[in-house]
């Protein structure tokens, strides 16, 4: 069983979507990673930090998914980092409405001592230096270093960003993102460039157009599930992300064939996360139906042409 560590954002979430409002709910980037990463045979710690106001019963569902909280600290008199959102009817945009830090502000993230091993570390969309002080608690380099990010970064603090880019194996990044980090409108230059920064594999989310893998001349592309319903669709990138390096994790496999497979994982989980609002699905996953969904996955893809 491989051990993963995840760096992100627990939060409370407060989403508006056309279908309704989900008022204040268990949210963030590490909750959706974690829970994700869940499904597969993983020792997985989540580094993050809440207030006080945090309820129990939502620690106690990261425990129930075996995933190590003794990184989470809890900041006596604190406030819990808390996100409205607001999405368009298109379900492809969103307004964020309101982004309360509150504990998050000064967060130092402290990697359990039984974690500073791990295999794989992702790295959650968070400050550049959040990141690096992560990467530089671990005792030896990991197998694998995934990292999100976002425009806010780029646009506040390039230069700590560059320094995160340059130490890790794997970017996941969207589409105008990767647009916008490397001024090139081709995805595939973007992906070049941004492997010349440092990365060896580039992944460009495109939403519900799916995810492209890039590795110097190789390109692999996983659809996103046509989906009867899309109720809410945030945290579907950090649930694809938790998916593709928690099945890495347990794979230990670091090869361009598995990460394919791994951004096939991390496409049918988010295909679930976003049938309801927040954590709500995913926390009644069953593996029978991520099982029967990864056969769509693989009938939606292939076909019987024969070249002559
Ligand atoms: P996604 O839909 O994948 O962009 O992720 C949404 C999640 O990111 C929500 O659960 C939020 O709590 C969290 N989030 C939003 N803004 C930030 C931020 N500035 N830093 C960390 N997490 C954030």
């Amino acid at each position: 069983m491989g051990k993963l560590l995840i760096v992100g954002s627990v939060a409370f979430d407060d989403i508006e979507t056309p279908f309704g409002k989900s008022d204040k709910i268990l949210g963030g980037a590490g909750t959706f990673i974690g829970l994700a990463a869940s499904q597969f045979k993983v020792e997985s710690a989540v580094v993050s930090v809440v207030g006080e106001d945090f309820p129990q019963e939502y620690l106690d569902i990261f425990t129930a998914h075996n995933i190590d909280i003794s990184g989470i600290e809890v900041v006596k008199g604190g406030k819990t980092f808390y996100w409205k959102g607001k999405y368009h009817n298109d379900l492809n945009s969103r307004d964020t409405l309101v982004t309360e830090l509150n504990t998050m502000a000064d967060f130092n993230p402290i990697v359990p001592d039984n974690f500073k091993n791990a295999d794989v570390v992702m790295l959650g969309n968070l400050h550049p230096n959040i990141q690096l002080g992560v990467i530089a608690q671990m005792k030896e380099r990991p197998k694998l270093i995934i990292a999100d990010t976002m425009n806010f970064w780029m646009d506040n603090t390039w230069d700590e960003l560059m320094e995160v880019i340059a130490k890790i194996d794997v970017l996941t990044i969207n589409d105008e993102e990767a647009r916008q980090m490397t001024s090139e409108y081709s995805l595939v230059k973007a992906a070049a460039k941004i492997q010349e920064m440092g990365p060896k594999y580039v992944v460009i989310k495109k939403g519900e157009h799916g995810a492209l893998l890039f590795h110097k001349e190789h390109v692999f592309f996983a659809p996103a599930l046509p989906l009867e319903e899309v109720f809410d669709p945030t945290g579907a990138g950090d649930t694809f992300a938790g998916g593709f390096a928690g099945y890495l994790a347990e794979s230990k496999n670091i090869s361009f064939e598995s990460l394919k497979n791994a951004i096939i994982h991390g496409s049918n989980l988010a295909s679930f996360s976003v049938e309801r609002f927040g954590t709500e699905r995913m926390l009644e996953l069953e593996k029978h139906e991520v099982e029967r969904r990864l056969m769509q996955f693989k009938e939606l893809t292939q076909f019987n042409i024969e070249l002559t």
